[in-house]
Parts: structure tokens; C-alpha cells; sequence
């Protein structure tokens, strides 16, 4: 292939990944764009397997079979409610592949190289590294293998911070000495140490931030492979990917009330709360409620709010929220539903669930939107959802989640809690929500409540025909 066919499968690559990223900013529009980020990938592929510097296809071959095979895999056997995990897993073997190649690049070339590839090889293997470790870990607190509750120690910022001001002049030195091969392999080393102890000291319930973090390492680690072996596309998928994942870092703060440069420089989200306010809630009555119950609100509410969390993912009980919903409409109640930005396990998570369920996008409200009409709605069943609504992010300065904006669901006449028990949710944290008065607990698993309540519903709506 001529090396100008190939920079014009570069070009279309990166005009279909752009295309892709911008259709991924709306539910609307969402699904189309997975679909031309997949052609991108597919422009990008096709292309660099006719590069002309390719000796033997040996290797590649065996690679893309390995990588198909786990990918479709993954696609296959993964559940979506582990999907933010998959996805640090996925950080991790980017990262870690492009550190490699800059490792190569120095075992092949070493006291060789100039001062500007040897710099992008020292922060390539950095971030690389960082990446690494740090998504591994997210990684195994997403998948509850080690507490999700912070881990600190006396001095712990000043440590990270010295450490990493200890790997940025060691890649400095090798700009001017690229031949100190073990200084090189120290900084690697380092580099593996620092990324563990970022993600250490952060709690679960700023694990989103995190991941979008490491998204963005991941990018800028690429993008300075695509620099180091002068690939194009790679540069600008990189480039991508690193933009976007420190503006999802940035949306995700402000969503969670948490300044960027905790998550920089970790250590945050560490958890004080006060242990007695929590045993005191407990031992509060709460108010249980049955199906006949709940139908007999929902038949006399005007106005409905769903609040959906990551229970709704859990127990793909969407499509019984849509049918409950119609026949809510179908009594003429108002229906809407509140999406926080961190509610399940990924962003955006709440938005694809409920446009598989063809709910239309005109009901769906942002937690700002929605907020200012819990007053005056009549009820609010939050379906699986739990850090989203705890009410201690407001009140309660010692609580990991304190100053997270929630959904104000607690002003509403009537708040229906359907979960299996009182479990806590993602943070690991007791909700004073459940203890109110105006709130009923409707245990069940959320998809089979859903349908228990529309086939009530729809008795209720036979008896007044
Ligand atoms: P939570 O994790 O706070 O709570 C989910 C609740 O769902 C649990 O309390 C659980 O209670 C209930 N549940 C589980 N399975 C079922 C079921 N089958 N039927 C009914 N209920 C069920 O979820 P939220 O969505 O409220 O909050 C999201 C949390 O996840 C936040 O802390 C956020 O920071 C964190 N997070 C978000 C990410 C994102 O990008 N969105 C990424 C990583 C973390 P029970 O067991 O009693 O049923």
C-alpha cells in the first residue's frame, strides 16, 4: 500500500473517532457514535497492517487472534454492572503496553537516543507505569477484592509528592544521560510503586473520578508512544482520549463537589464519620411497606419521580420501570426520572439503561433540574439507587460522601425505597433516608417489585375503566 493511502485511512480514522466523540455527548445520539468510533478502530487497524515497515506477520496475526478472542469475550461474559472495572482493566493493558514499547525502544537504542525521544520515553514509561498499578487497583476496589475504604498514613501527600518529584528528575537526568540504564529501569520501578500508592489512599465513592483519571493518563501515555514511533493516528487518539478523560475528570468533580487536585494528588475521600450518629440510625424504626400499600399512594400521587441507582443495573429491572411508568401515565401522573451523574457504575450508566427501555428523553432530568420539584411531587420511588440520595452528603461533615450534591428526594410527600434490605450502597455508608418518616421501604429485588406494582397498577386502572 502507498504510504498515501495509508495516511488517508489515518485521516478518515481520526474524522470517525471525532465524529464518534461528539455523538457520545448525547443519549440521542450515543449509540451512533460507538458505531463510528468502531470504524475508526477498524480504519486504524486495517491501515497499520499495511504498513511498509512490517518485516513478518507472524506475530501480529498471533496477536490479533489472542485480542479478538478476549475482547469478544469480554463483550460476551462481562456483566455491564462490571463494566467500570473491565474498563480500569482495560486502562491497564493499554498502559502497560505502551510502556513496553517505550522500554524496547530504550533496550534497543539506550545512550543512542536524543534528548527530545529520550524525554517522551521517560514520560511514556511514567505514565505508563502509574497507570498500571494505579488502574489495577481501582480495579480490585471496583470488584470489592480489597475494602473500598481509604488507606492513610502520617505524611502520605508528602511522600507522594516526593516520590514523584524523584521520577520526574530521573527522567530529567536521562534526558542528558540516556545511557544510566539502571536509573532508567529504577524509574520504571518507582513509577510502579507511585501508581499503587495514588490510587491507595481513595475512597469508593470517589472511585469515578478516579477512573476517568486514569483514562486520561492512559491517553497521554499513547499519545506519547504515537510521538516516540511517529504513528499519526496514535498520536491523535491518544490526544483523544487524554482530552477527554481529564474533561469527564473535571465534569465528574464538579458533579461530586471535589476539587481536581485531590485526585491529582490523592489522599482525599478519607472517611471520619461519626460511627455513633450511624449506630443511632440504626436503631431507628423504619416504615415497611407492602404492594397493596405502595399501588394505593401511586393511585393517589399527580406526580411521580423515579430515581434510578445501580440496584436498577443490577437487577436490569429497566424495561418493568417503563411499564410501571406507562401506567402511571396511563392514570394521568406526571412521570419523571432523576439521573444523578454518579448513580451506578460508570457515567452516563442510568442514561443507557433507561434508552434501552425507550423511556422518552424529554422525562429524564438532571439532578439540578429535578431538584427544585421534589416539593411538590407527590412520590418518589427510588429504584436501587442509595449514595445518590443519602442525605448525609449534606448534613454530615465526617461522612466520605459529605458535599456531594444528591438528588433531594427526601422533599418529596412520599419517598417508596425499593432495595433488597438495608444494605449500604457503593460508599459503604448507613442512609438516614431510610429512617424518615415520609419514607417506606419496599424490599424486593427491583426488577420483580416493578412488576409486582404495574400488575397492581393495572387492576387499579381496570377497576376505573
Ligand atoms: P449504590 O451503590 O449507592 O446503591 C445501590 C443499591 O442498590 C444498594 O444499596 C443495594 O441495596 C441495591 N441493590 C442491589 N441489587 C439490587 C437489586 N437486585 N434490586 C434492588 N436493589 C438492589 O448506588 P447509587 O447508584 O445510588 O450510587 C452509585 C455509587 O457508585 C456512588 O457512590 C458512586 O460514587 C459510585 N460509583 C459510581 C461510578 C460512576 O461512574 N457512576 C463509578 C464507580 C463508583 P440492597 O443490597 O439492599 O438491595
Amino acid at each position: 500500500m502507498s504510504p498515501q493511502i495509508l495516511q488517508f485511512l489515518y485521516l478518515f480514522s481520526a474524522i470517525f473517532f471525532i465524529w464518534g466523540l461528539k455523538s457520545l455527548g448525547s443519549p440521542k445520539t450515543a449509540r451512533r457514535g460507538m458505531h463510528m468510533a468502531e470504524i475508526g478502530m477498524l480504519l486504524a487497524i486495517v491501515g497499520t497492517l499495511f504498513h511498509h515497515e512490517i518485516v513478518t506477520y507472524k506475530w501480529i496475526i498471533c496477536a490479533l487472534v489472542l485480542g479478538s478472542a478476549i475482547g469478544a469475550s469480554i463483550s460476551i461474559w462481562i456483566p455491564m454492572t462490571a463494566v467500570p472495572q473491565r474498563t480500569a482493566i482495560s486502562h491497564a493493558g493499554g498502559a502497560l503496553a505502551a510502556c513496553l514499547v517505550g522500554v524496547s525502544e530504550y533496550y534497543t537504542h539506550g545512550e543512542h537516543l536524543g534528548m527530545v525521544t529520550m524525554a517522551i520515553i521517560g514520560v511514556e514509561v511514567m505514565l505508563g507505569s502509574l497507570t498500571f498499578t494505579g488502574s489495577i487497583m481501582a480495579a480490585t476496589k471496583l470488584q470489592g477484592l480489597i475494602r473500598g475504604v481509604p488507606i492513610t498514613y502520617r505524611g502520605q501527600n508528602v511522600f507522594n509528592i516526593g516520590l514523584l518529584g524523584v521520577m520526574i528528575s530521573i527522567v530529567v537526568i536521562l534526558v542528558f544521560s540516556p545511557g544510566l540504564t539502571s536509573l532508567f529501569y529504577l524509574l520504571a520501578a518507582l513509577s510502579l510503586l507511585f501508581g499503587f500508592l495514588l490510587v491507595l489512599p481513595i475512597g469508593a465513592a470517589d472511585m469515578p473520578v478516579v477512573i476517568a483519571m486514569l483514562n486520561a493518563y492512559a491517553g497521554l501515555t499513547d499519545a506519547a508512544m504515537g510521538f516516540m514511533i511517529l504513528n499519526r493516528i496514535q498520536i491523535i487518539t491518544g490526544s483523544l482520549d487524554g482530552s477527554s478523560g481529564l474533561i469527564l475528570s473535571v465534569l465528574m468533580c464538579k458533579a461530586m463537589n471535589r476539587p481536581l487536585r485531590n485526585v491529582i494528588f490523592g489522599a482525599f475521600g478519607k472517611i471520619s464519620q461519626d460511627a455513633s450518629s450511624e449506630t443511632d440510625s440504626r436503631k431507628k424504626p423504619i416504615r415497611e411497606a407492602a404492594v397493596d400499600d405502595v399501588s394505593i399512594i401511586l393511585e393517589n400521587a399527580r406526580s411521580v419521580v423515579f430515581v434510578p441507582g445501580y440496584g436498577m443495573a443490577v437487577s436490569q429491572a429497566q424495561h418493568r420501570v417503563r411499564e410501571l411508568a406507562d401506567t402511571l401515565k396511563a392514570l394521568n401522573v406526571t412521570v419523571r426520572y432523576a439521573i444523578h451523574p454518579v448513580a451506578g457504575r460508570m457515567p452516563g450508566h442510568m442514561n443507557v439503561l433507561l434508552a434501552e427501555a425507550n423511556v422518552p428523553y424529554d422525562e429524564l432530568y438532571d439532578m439540578d433540574q429535578i431538584n427544585p420539584y421534589f416539593p411538590e411531587t407527590d412520590a418518589v420511588i427510588i429504584v436501587g439507587a442509595n449514595d445518590v440520595v443519602n442525605p448525609a452528603a449534606k448534613r454530615n461533615p465526617g461522612s466520605p460522601i459529605y458535599g456531594m450534591p444528591i438528588i433531594d428526594a427526601e422533599k418529596a410527600k412520599c419517598v417508596i425505597v425499593c432495595k433488597r434490605s438495608l444494605a449500604p450502597g457503593f460508599a459503604g455508608i448507613d442512609n438516614e433516608l431510610y429512617y424518615n418518616e415520609n419514607t417506606l421501604m419496599f424490599f424486593g429485588d427491583a426488577k420483580e417489585s416493578m412488576q409486582k406494582l404495574t400488575t397492581e397498577m393495572k387492576k387499579l386502572q381496570g377497576a376505573h375503566a
